[in-house]
């Protein structure tokens, strides 16, 4: 894997991704600075292009998963019903930890095996 993807077909599923170098565009609504977004809607990711490929990389993958926990339904919450906020913020802040947690892994043993991810 010697670049960037433009596109990533995950699951059976085609991502176009979008890489920008203003973190307000990251976010399709201009209002927050992200440092990667992806929208199940218009299978779209969108990364913040800081030049570095390691970060590059972290935010991409940790993007991908998003689409797999979204894919397996792991976001999904039988307590959405019992309208339980704070429950359900913390299992989105878990399920953010656990997501970023798997794209650093990724991306660690990717650059410490010196896999190719130095072009764009
Ligand atoms: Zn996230």
């Amino acid at each position: 894997m010697n670049s960037l993807p433009k596109k990533l077909k995950i699951l059976g599923y085609t991502y176009n991704i979008l890489y920008f170098k203003n973190m307000l565009e990251v976010d399709p609504d201009g209002k927050e600075e992200f440092w990667g977004h992806v929208s199940q809607l218009t299978k779209q990711i969108r990364i913040y292009d800081n030049g570095d490929y390691f970060t590059m990389w972290h935010s991409l993958w940790h993007e991908v998963g998003h689409v797999i926990t979204t894919l397996f339904h792991l976001d999904d919450s039988e307590v959405e019903e019992d309208n339980n906020e704070k429950l359900m913020s913390l299992k989105a802040k878990y399920i953010e930890k656990m997501v970023d947690a798997f794209a650093l892994c990724i991306v660690n043993v990717c650059f410490d095996n010196k896999l190719e991810f130095n072009k764009k």
